[in-house]
């Protein structure tokens, strides 16, 4: 079974006791799928767009509440709730509201495609949402609509002055390296971060189930822009013992920060500190698992508290070291969208 040990958080993040694994490492933080449904059409991920299957419909708000206090009295304090487009969900307002009441939850953030920002991003912080991470592959209008297949960049950059001057406690931007596609725009992105606090996170391409032509197309070891920071003037800051799998630059002429995110480096889940749940309310210890476990029949009641906390812990004991990218597995996943990325 797996441990809930004493946390190694810091003071100020409070001395709650956080799940762990038999590798050592600790779990403060969920990644909740609320919807796989999403309105864009990446190239990587969905490039013809969301095809609904018939199959029941993604947990709700009861449900949530459910997952999330369970989770909450095993020591997680921060949930991310993604998709799909979290966003499309018209209870997401509710949803932040319920998530960001569970005593023991400090961190609310959101991984969304930015187009409803403008909009809705001041009833959602209202609602105790905390963090935002954006994705946004280009900073270039004409090459943002041919990756993702829509004509959004203006507002989603409208949508990130308003995140700012809504003073969210974090914001992340998401791009994912694409060879030939976004690969040369490192400069522009450090002209974007000079007066920004925002940080710019690149990830690397994943192969997926359904993406294998496209990774072999566009994927882009993240080494090379790691070797163009430090050129430039910036530094690595020291990673934290509890630190997720990014790593983090830094640069005094620069408000905003760089990470790198590189998923087929040797020492990548070393750094993982996190689960995820489906928006079907699957247990899902890796990205690229083999299997998830249904935590949805214990949703469905209070009564089932502690048999949830059973089945989390129990399976946590089977978290896998390592996922199986490099040997080509991809496990479950055709693409990130069914699963929460
Ligand atoms: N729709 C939301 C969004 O656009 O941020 C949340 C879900 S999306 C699956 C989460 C993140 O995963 C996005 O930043 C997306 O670019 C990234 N992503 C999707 N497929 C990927 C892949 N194959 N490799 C790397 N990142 C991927």
């Amino acid at each position: 079974m797996a441990a809930v040990g004493n946390s190694s958080r810091t003071a100020a993040e409070g001395t709650a006791r956080v799940l762990g694994d038999r590798f050592g490492r600790r779990f403060p933080y969920l990644r909740l799928s609320l919807t796989e449904a999403c309105n864009f059409r990446c190239g990587y991920c969905l490039p013809d767009g969301y095809q609904a299957d018939g199959r029941p419909r993604f947990l709700e708000v009861d449900e949530i509440v459910r997952l999330v206090r369970a989770f909450a009295a095993l020591g997680m304090h921060k949930i991310r709730l993604t998709g799909g487009e979290p966003t499309l969900r018209r209870d997401l307002g509710q949803i932040i509201d319920a998530v960001a009441r569970v005593p023991g939850i400090d961190k609310v953030a959101i991984t969304t495609n930015g187009t409803l920002l403008p909009r809705r991003l001041p009833g959602w912080r209202a609602a105790g949402l905390t963090a935002l991470n954006v994705s946004m592959d280009s900073l270039q209008r004409e090459r943002f609509h041919a990756i993702t297949g829509h004509d959004r960049l203006p507002e989603i950059l409208q949508g990130i002055d308003l995140a700012q001057a809504l003073r969210f406690e974090s914001i992340k931007l998401n791009v994912v390296l694409l060879r030939g596609l976004n690969d040369e725009e490192l400069p522009q992105w450090l002209v974007f971060l000079r007066d920004r606090p925002v940080s710019v996170r690149f990830i690397e391409l994943m192969r997926t189930g359904d993406n294998e032509a496209y990774f072999q197309r566009h994927h882009l070891r993240a080494e090379q822009m790691q070797a163009q920071l430090l050129a430039a003037g910036w530094t690595e800051r020291p990673r934290a013992a509890d630190a997720g799998p990014a790593r983090e630059y830094t640069h005094p002429d620069h408000r905003g920060s760089v990470g790198i995110i590189a998923p087929y480096a040797r020492d990548f889940c070393r750094g993982c500190n996190r689960l995820r749940v489906t928006a079907r309310g699957d247990l899902r210890l890796c990205l690229f698992g083999e299997s998830g476990v249904p935590l949805r029949p214990l949703l469905q009641s209070d009564a089932d508290h502690d048999e949830l906390l059973e089945r989390i812990t129990t399976q946590l004991g089977l978290k896998a070291a390592g996922h199986g990218l490099h040997q080509g597995r991809t496990g479950l996943v055709p693409h990130l969208a069914s699963i929460g990325g």
